[in-house]
């Protein structure tokens, strides 16, 4: 299954610990950031699949932080669980009309945070979920690690494997190639744009099998999409 990478942003380094130590017993990898300019850096160098973003930070607060990413093509789409000790109605409203997808008041329990945090991730990232997804006649199994193709077992190395769950849980949208290796790949700072089609490449070769390979669709000038039709 593919690991989902939590950003958390909160500059209390006592509520950061407590962030990060449950985000890694759920089996996600925790990224830490104690104001927003840290968190910017983290996300320069790599697209989080979801981030924890206190209100109350010094400098940017994580309102203005929230506004900023959503405004960005790159990160428009990040998940964002805001972290508030704020309980009035009105700054709950305020939270996700920032473009937070979820909201949670401080003090949390563990469990209610870590429930919100795969809901949130099942919403908007079904990729880093591991639900089984079936689309045409392909099924895809996260925990298994199998994929049949019309009643083919389907031989995929690592990363034609993420790039196959991550077109499946996003048909027919197109994906030019720096988006598919900020979202599967992650940290590409030197990954090549071309290491994408070698991966298509393979991809499609491994699909061949099973009549299925026209899925996976050449958008001239643009990139590539899972396509049912
Ligand atoms: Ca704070």
């Amino acid at each position: 299954m593919t690991t989902a990478n939590i950003l958390i942003v909160e500059d209390e380094p006592a509520i950061q610990e407590l962030l990060a130590f449950n985000v890694a017993q759920c089996g996600y990898r925790a990224i830490q950031a104690f104001d927003t300019q840290g968190a910017q850096n983290e996300i320069n160098r790599a697209l989080p699949d979801l981030i924890l973003l206190d209100w109350m930070l010094p400098g940017t607060s994580g309102v203005e932080f929230a506004r900023h990413l959503r405004a960005d093509s790159r990160t428009r789409e990040i998940p964002i669980i805001m972290l508030t000790a704020r309980t009035e109605e009105h700054d709950k409203v305020l939270g996700l009309e920032s473009g937070a997808d979820d909201y949670i008041t401080k003090p949390f329990s563990p469990r209610e945070l870590m429930a919100r945090i795969r809901a949130v991730l099942r919403r908007r990232a079904p990729q880093m979920t591991d639900e089984t997804v079936a689309v045409e006649g392909i099924e895809l199994s996260p925990t298994t690690h199998r994929v049949n193709a019309n009643g083919v077992n389907i031989d995929l190395g690592p990363t034609e494997f993420r790039l196959l769950h991550f077109f499946m849980t996003h048909v027919e949208r197109v994906y030019s190639r720096t988006q598919l290796l900020d979202q599967v790949w992650g940290d590409h700072v030197f990954v090549e744009e071309r290491t994408v089609d070698v991966h298509i490449r393979r991809l499609r070769q491994a699909l061949e099998a099973s009549g299925l390979d026209h899925l996976i669709q050449t958008v001239r000038g643009s990139g590539y999409r899972f396509s049912k039709q």
